[in-house]
């Protein structure tokens, strides 16, 4: 079976791992250890192929650099993940995908699998950040574009899925 290997990035408290283990596990976790990197796996199919999924939840500290750099080395697929609630979160995510795209040595940006995920739409009250301006963002980096929400399972595996098919297709 393929195995394809993903990483999702983003600041802390974002939700990577809740959205992780909603999608590995199909259950919303309130509180995780917000200093805990941790691999998962979930085998299934996408568009009648299986395949095999290596997520690693990463925990966004920097003394972790060294370890980001071998994650941006063998992931084949990012998800980068800010929260729709936080535009600093948003906004450092732009350097996130630099460092992808350098370690890549992407000539084309294209060939980068890369999905750009809004996550805790749940809280729509609590907004900082547009869904224009989340669409805006993902049209300059020519990447696919998802709001989600941990929380209410909204999204979850769409966004999950739809990095696979990036993969697949590069
Ligand atoms: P991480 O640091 O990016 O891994 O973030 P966590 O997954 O640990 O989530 C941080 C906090 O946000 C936790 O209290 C979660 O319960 C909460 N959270 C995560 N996703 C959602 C969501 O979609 N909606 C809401 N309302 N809260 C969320
Ligand atoms: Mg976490």
């Amino acid at each position: 079976m393929e195995t394809i290997q993903l990483v999702v990035f983003g600041s802390g408290g974002v939700g990577k791992s809740a959205l992780t283990i909603q999608f590995v596990q199909g259950l919303f976790i309130d509180f995780y250890d917000p200093t805990i990197e941790d691999c998962f796996r979930r085998a299934l199919q996408v568009d009648e192929q299986p395949c095999l999924l290596e997520i690693i939840d990463t925990a966004g500290t920097e003394q972790f650099t060294a370890l980001y750099d071998m994650y941006m080395k063998r992931g084949q697929g990012f998800l980068l993940v800010y929260s729709v609630t936080s535009k600093n979160s948003f906004d450092e995510l732009a350097e996130r995908r630099e460092q992808i795209l350098h370690v890549k040595g992407a000539a084309d940006e294209r060939d980068v699998p890369i999905v750009l995920v809004g996550n805790k739409i749940d809280i729509d009250y609590e907004r900082e950040v547009t869904t224009d301006e989340g669409r805006k963002l993902a049209n300059e980096w020519r990447c696919p574009f998802l709001e989600t929400s941990a929380k209410i399972a909204h999204n979850v595996d769409e966004a999950f899925y739809t990095l696979v098919r990036e993969v697949r297709r590069t």
